[in-house]
């Protein structure tokens, strides 16, 4: 029997999503919201989103870009990220953004799949998205240096500043409310995932998924209590997740925005100043993924700081164990708690609680509106405290893959339920991710696709197959790969080789830092599927000698 979040279900508003964030009963508050943790005189209140917000649309409209068709971002974390975000959103536009790391191949790949034909760039990004627009057709003209400060164009490229309207033009643009079936339908964001298995996949969230998701994730937060902007307790948080990934997107942008609690923005993370910003702020709430916990328990840098301000970490994204967790909490004498998500559910459908003093490595209760079933592989539902492939149903899964019918149709069934590749085994309502059944391997809490790799491995001249699995190292994931070689090229090639070639084709967190073993033969059915599980026991094999 498929199983029902013990919450129940709560009332979802059923409109677009610049309605939900501003369209309440009073205006939008003049208080800092988005602020530049490195200059804090930069920073943006909720009614200065709503005004740039209008004028970037003023500027959309002008350029022509038409409902539905996706515009991207390729920028690192800065305060008018949001901006563009609810702007492109909030119009029936689509939001696609890509890692900032990202080679410009890799670039390509997603403005081909998205057709997106309009860019926002950051200037340091520019000749990436020049280089990249060139080969995917889009024109110069249609690329913009996108940033938090007044910049002179630079590479023959306009600033988006001199794209967008006025501030009068501004206060006469207006949004169309959607109907609830609008909102249900209208593709909000395309983030990429691979799934369960092969290439990086477009995840069609619409506007209903995300209101839904919020809704969910407060209510989980505050443990239902009925909070709003105007009446939650008091919190400070720090915004470093990427903003081009659901869980920075879902946190520090809608949530906060719609909590209308203080965000201090880093432009990318780095340890030191993470830690700084934390002493500085007085930081109270975490959203952190398990890497951050292990540099807080490990890096002798943490002990220089005063971190005593922050009450709470809610870790995600990737496996945490429970020593961890409990030596983290212990340490910093702070509430470490768990959700689990995917791209494919938003952000997320499991959370502990907020403020409940987890010490098993729970990743927490089905949020409210949320079903699940759990399946052996041989499609049979396990019996409580059995481990199970994770499916979920809810209001916060999807609407399909972009373009993509045979993906959509192997992840999503007809009647709703998602698979999610996750192995959990559920206890009286509670949940753990014991295992993974998919292809993906996480990379500091990234993902990085075997299929993407090995189709990349496949381009190099010297190699006939190749396979790519991810190892565990030192508690760290990361790919690895099996690589058979044309005959001429045996006995010349090296790993370093093959290695270095990978560095100017994929982003840094894809390298094969797993290493490379060269075999006779990638282990494949007659069907010439790989045999994922035979390497995934190889890797196990080869792990203590690495
Ligand atoms: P992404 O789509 O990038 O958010 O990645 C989703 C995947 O990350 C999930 O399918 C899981 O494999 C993994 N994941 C997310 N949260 C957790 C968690 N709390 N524990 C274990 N794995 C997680």
């Amino acid at each position: 029997m498929p199983f029902s979040s013990v919450f129940g279900n709560i009332d979802i508003p059923q409109t677009d999503i610049l309605t939900y964030v501003f369209g309440s009963d009073s205006p939008p508050s003049d208080q800092p919201l988005f602020i530049d943790a490195e200059n804090t005189q930069l920073s943006l209140s909720a009614k200065q989103v709503l005004q740039w917000v209008k004028r970037l649309n003023v500027g959309l409209d002008r350029l022509g870009v038409k409902p539905g068709e996706a515009v991207m971002m390729f920028s690192p974390n800065h305060i008018f990220v949001p901006v563009a975000y609810l702007s492109i959103v909030g119009s029936g536009r689509v939001f696609t953004a890509a890692n900032p790391v990202y080679t410009v191949p890799e670039i390509v790949h997603q403005l081909k799949n998205t057709e997106a034909k309009t860019i926002l760039a950051h200037p340091s990004l520019l000749q990436s998205a020049i280089a990249a627009a060139e080969k995917a057709g889009v024109p110069k003209s249609r690329i913009f240096q996108f940033s938090d400060t007044q910049e002179s164009p630079k590479n023959g490229v306009r600033d988006w500043r001199e794209m967008i309207g006025s501030s009068q033009e501004g206060e006469s643009w207006t949004w169309k409310r959607m109907s609830p079936h609008e909102a249900a339908t209208t593709v909000a964001t395309v983030n990429f995932s691979s799934g369960t298995t092969g290439l990086p996949k477009g995840v069609c969230v619409s506007h209903h998924n995300l209101i839904a998701n919020v809704e969910q994730t407060i209510f989980m937060k505050y443990k239902g209590k009925k909070f709003n902007r105007h009446n939650h307790p008091p919190e400070r948080w720090v915004g470093f997740l990427p903003l081009y990934h659901a869980y920075g997107q879902l946190w520090t942008m809608l949530m906060a925005l719609k909590l209308n609690i203080s965000v201090y923005i880093m432009k990318q993370f780095q340890y030191e100043p993470f830690l700084q910003v934390i002493q500085d702020f007085k930081i109270t709430h975490l959203h952190v993924a398990p890497p951050i916990l292990v540099m807080l328990h490990k890096r002798p840098e943490t002990d220089k700081y005063d971190l005593s301000s922050v009450q709470e970490a809610l870790c995600g994204a990737a496996p945490l164990s429970k020593e961890l967790q409990n030596d983290v909490a212990k340490r910093f004498n702070m509430l470490v708690y768990q959700g689990w998500g995917m791209t494919e559910v938003t952000c997320g459908a499991l959370h502990v609680p907020g403020g409940f003093d987890d010490a098993s490595g729970t990743v927490g209760q089905l949020d409210p509106n949320t079903e699940c079933k759990m399946l052996d592989d041989d499609g049979k539902e396990v019996q409580e405290g059995e481990p199970g492939e994770l499916y979920i149903r809810g209001p916060q899964v999807c609407l399909r893959y972009w373009k993509n019918e045979p993906a959509t149709k192997e992840t999503i069934c007809p009647d709703g339920w998602l698979k999610t590749g996750d192995v959990a085994v559920q206890k009286k309502g509670w949940f753990w991710i014991v295992d993974r059944k998919k292809e993906l391997i996480k990379v500091n809490a990234l993902q990085v696709a075997p299929a993407e790799l090995e189709a990349v491995l496949l381009e190099n001249d010297d190699v006939a197959d190749a396979a790519v699995v991810g190892i565990t190292l030192h508690h760290e994931e990361w790919p690895r790969a099996y690589v058979a070689l044309k005959d001429h090229a045996k006995g010349k090639i090296t790993e370093k080789q093959l290695q270095n070639w990978m560095k100017s084709r994929v982003a840094k967190h894809k390298q094969l830092i797993g290493g490379v073993q060269f075999v006779d033969e990638v282990p494949k059915l007659a069907s010439g599927k790989i045999v994922r599980k035979l390497l995934k026991e190889w890797a196990k094999r080869d792990a203590p000698r690495l």
